[in-house]
């Protein structure tokens, strides 16, 4: 990997960042608090939230088996995804590459930021060469994304080539495990430290069930999360969504159970839906929903939606053509989806 500072934005190496209130006063044992111009009336909404969320990191740490340092939170992983662009790519200057179809915030924020995006396209079933993928990079490069399990496609991206890219690679490697809590397969976040290129983005929007509450988490060297935390915005996430998620850490065992159900559930709509005659193909998943290559995606997507059932239309992206992207619901909804799907005239 190229040092830090030559892959961080000039303006961005060298900014002194906004130092608040609660940045300031560091945590010694307090009691009156006349430091933020907040108001002293209706506790606790009347207080800023902690800008570094030291509680929260303390707690994902352990779960998570990470240094505490190495954790970054944000307003859903969203917020990360963007924040990687404004601290490494000059708009106009730099570029950045990843994969074909994959996650559509990557094009979003590249478009936003004015940085070139460069897509490799998958092969046929839906995974990726390190070769190609390095292929497309040149000397200003500055961001490789993957994402494993990948969305829209499902499947986990093979794990040789996501090494690869991560050993010959000069700059940094976003590997995306959104959806990692359904998959068998080894989080990233265990070759933390063995990679100082690489990023890991989860979040507490799919199997956590907490999509409401937009938190996001980036797992990085320390170096790299201090780019982040000094051009956040000082409070980005907000103290309700910090109380709720220390409670949802405390019902972990939910989650294992939802993953859990999901999975079978999953196993069960999958084998109901390649008997259906409008269904052609669905294709290997390791997440909470499927891609299935229907008679006609249009068609079938309308008719559903006059139904009251929304999935995701995929057809107009790379190699998915005629896809329905169906995320596991529970068991009644499911079968309203099914049944729904049997009386489809094909
Ligand atoms: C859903 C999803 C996310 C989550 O985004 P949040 O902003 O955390 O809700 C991130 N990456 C991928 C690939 C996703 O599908």
């Amino acid at each position: 990997m190229k040092e830090l500072k030559e892959l961080t934005r000039p303006n961005i190496w060298a900014l002194k960042p906004y130092s608040s209130a609660r940045d300031e006063y560091n945590g010694a044992e307090a009691s009156v608090f006349l430091d933020a111009n907040e108001n002293p009336y209706n506790t606790p909404n009347n207080r800023y939230p902690d800008p570094m969320q030291r509680e929260l990191k303390n707690m994902i740490a352990p779960i998570k088996q990470v240094d505490p340092d190495a954790i970054f939170l944000g307003n859903g992983s969203d917020e990360a995804i963007d924040l990687v662009y404004r601290a490494f790519c000059t708009p106009g200057v730099d570029n950045v590459v990843a994969i074909d179809p994959t996650y559509g915030m990557y094009q979003v924020c590249a478009d936003v930021n004015d940085v070139e995006y460069r897509k490799v396209l998958l092969d046929e079933n839906y995974q990726f060469s390190a070769e190609k993928l390095l292929a497309a990079t040149d000397e200003h490069t500055k961001l490789i994304f993957l994402c494993s399990p990948n969305n829209p496609t499902g499947n986990n991206l093979d794990r040789k080539e996501i090494k690869t890219v991560l050993d010959d690679f000069q700059g940094l490697v976003i590997v995306d495990e959104a959806y990692a809590d359904f998959s068998d397969a080894p989080s990233f976040l265990a070759d933390l430290e063995r990679y100082p290129n690489l990023i890991v983005l989860q979040t507490f929007s799919k199997a956590w069930g907490c999509a409401a509450i937009r938190l996001g988490m980036a797992f990085a060297s320390k170096e790299i999360i201090s780019v982040f935390s000094k051009i956040k915005y000082p409070y980005n996430v907000n103290l309700l969504t910090q109380k709720e998620a220390v409670t949802m850490l405390h019902r972990h065992y939910e989650v294992d159970r939802w993953v859990k159900s999901l999975l079978e559930e999953r196993t069960r709509l999958i084998n109901e839906f390649v008997t259906l005659p409008c269904c052609r193909k669905v294709y290997p998943t390791d997440a909470n929903f499927f891609l299935a290559k229907m008679s006609d995606a249009k068609k079938i997507y309308d008719y559903l939606v006059g139904r009251g059932i929304i999935v995701r239309n995929r057809t107009n992206v790379s190699l998915c053509r005629d896809c329905l992207r169906i995320t596991v619901g529970t068991r009644p909804e499911n079968d309203i989806l099914l049944e729904a799907l049997r009386n489809f005239e094909v």
